[in-house]
């Protein structure tokens, strides 16, 4: 291609200008507003490894989320990272197990089943000009911690999901160039409530969130039981009859 190649966009044709447009393998060009017809959880690194037509399924992808989920997406538990650099937000809609992430008003949506898995991922800084920077403890013993003599800068949680484009989707829990020992108290306390999300969307949601109370689980049951009583009371089943019921009714 050389130093003559095209800065025109490789899906509309328009001049790829401004700090927007991003390269694509084979060094084509995908101008700003094109972009926001992707979706909004792809990132540059994931550019980078797309072609042309990729991009152009990718859209499609985007649009039949966007018209099947849009309307029915009600997030009811919204996490948003107390940094302001980074403006990112999970959100679950626990009732329809489904979720995004980002800052888009837009979000591509996911379905529970579509987490494969999750990971916390620290960046670090070496500070050995400044020993004084305490190490600070990970809150659960799957977290990474901190290596000595470095700092926490940043934490993302990585989360692997299935589909065809988006390997995985990064939430940033922690993002501060200069960080006290509170910022990386915070991003864990974050990372953990956002751990405690994810355990209970891959553990089924709605279902594992909910606990069936009595009345649920044997209310139908404790009526049905009832009415054979009564029976086995006029004679109509004899005893036999009625503990058998009761096994059934009770999965004893
Ligand atoms: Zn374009």
């Amino acid at each position: 291609m050389g130093i003559f190649s095209s800065t025109k966009c490789c899906i509309c044709g328009n001049k790829a200008t401004g700090e927007n447009k991003v390269k694509l393998a084979e060094r084509l060009l995908l101008c700003a507003d094109c972009r926001k017809k992707c979706s909004p959880d792809l990132n540059p690194p994931l550019y980078a490894e797309l072609t042309s037509k990729q991009i152009l399924d990718d859209m499609r992808v985007y649009a039949e989320n966007r018209a099947e989920y849009a309307d029915i997406f009600k997030p009811d538990t919204i996490i948003k990272p107390s940094h302001a650099i980074c403006n990112d937000v999970l959100r679950v809609d626990m009732q329809n197990c489904l979720w995004s992430s980002g800052a888009s008003d837009e979000p591509e949506v996911f379905t529970f089943e579509q987490i494969k898995n999750y990971k916390l991922k620290l960046y670090t800084r070496d500070v050995r000009q400044d020993q004084n920077y305490p190490t600070v403890p990970a809150s659960r013993p799957d977290f990474p911690t901190c290596p000595s003599k470095s700092q926490i800068t940043a934490m993302s949680i990585e989360v692997e999901v299935d589909h065809p484009y988006l390997k995985y989707v990064t939430l940033w829990p922690m993002d501060v160039f200069i960080p006290e020992v509170t910022d990386v108290i915070s991003g864990y306390a974050i990372s953990d409530e956002v751990y405690g999300i994810f355990e209970s969307m891959m553990s089924g949601g709605k279902e594992a969130l909910h606990t069936r109370t009595w009345d649920e689980e044997f209310g139908e049951a404790a009526e049905t039981l009832k009415k054979l009583k009564e029976l086995m009371d006029t004679g109509i089943i004899t005893q036999e009859e009625f503990n058998e019921k009761k096994r059934q009714l009770l999965n004893m």
